[in-house]
């Protein structure tokens, strides 16, 4: 059988297609994609023209199926989203989950992802993280999602879109205090690139006074409850030193 080739794509700057990216668009029968308007676009710019199948999140049940026994007929396909890696906060997961319940090989070509760029340049924990993708749009669910998520010890990495980033942080800041250590990280690897710190009652603050720090996408990053960090990853070496000893 063929092989589904899942492939990360830009964030933002075209310059971070994974070169790799290219040589496997480039072989394959067809390209599933969330939006075949942006991914056509993506595709030209690199000079490349592919069969395009569009794969949404409401209709990729159906689509697996079909694509399953393309790819089991001995095709290989790709899937991509819009930006990024797909599968994190984008449609694929169930394409992937059917190909390999069929033995069909499954393979990444690796590149850009939102949450683990602002992770790497947020300057919090990153010893332990948990991925929390958006929060429900409904502010009752919204809130009641964060109260549960108050008391987890590790970095929490969330999504969030330009028309709701405030109202998330007053959110936050009622869910888990005003002293809690957070990064805001916008329109990374773009013209607007910006990454602020602080606590989360200053980064509200900072996004409440200024329109321009509203716009564009935004993963937002909060340090985990109560445990000293420093203290978690030296108690972490420590252990690793002992069982080394043990090991030699
Ligand atoms: N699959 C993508 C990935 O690997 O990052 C994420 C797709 S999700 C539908 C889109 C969200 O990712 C945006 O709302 C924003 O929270 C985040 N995001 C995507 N690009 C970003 C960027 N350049 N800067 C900051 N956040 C970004």
């Amino acid at each position: 059988s063929g092989t589904l080739h899942v492939v990360a794509t830009p964030i933002g700057n075209l310059g971070d297609l994974p070169p790799r990216a290219l040589e496997v668009l480039k072989s394959v029968a067809a390209v599933c994609a969330e939006d075949t308007r942006r991914t056509r676009q993506l595709l030209s710019h690199f000079g490349l023209e592919r069969p395009l199948l569009a794969l949404h999140q409401h209709n990729e049940d159906a689509q697996a199926a079909q694509l399953v026994a393309r790819l089991q007929g001995g095709e290989s396909l790709a899937l991509v989203s819009d930006a990024g890696t797909p599968l994190v906060s984008d449609p694929g997961f169930r394409l992937v989950r059917a190909a390999r319940a069929a033995g069909v090989r499954v393979s990444p070509v690796p590149g850009p992802c939102a949450a683990i760029a602002a992770l790497s340049v947020a300057g919090l924990p990153s010893d332990r993280f948990a991925f929390e993708g958006f929060l429900p749009a409904k502010a009752a669910a919204r809130r009641e999602r964060l109260a549960r998520l108050a008391g987890e010890t590790r970095t929490l990495i969330f999504y969030e879109s330009a028309h709701r980033i405030a109202e998330t942080l007053d959110d936050l800041v009622a869910a888990f205090g005003a002293g809690r250590p957070a990064a805001l990280a916008r329109e990374l690897t773009k013209l607007f690139e910006t990454v602020l710190d602080g606590p989360l009652g200053a980064l509200r603050e900072r996004v409440a006074a200024d329109p321009d720090q509203r716009k564009g996408e935004f993963v937002l990053i909060v340090q985990g409850a109560g445990e000293d960090a420093d203290a978690r990853i030296a108690e972490g070496q420590r252990l690793y030193a002992r069982l080394s000893e043990y090991l030699k």
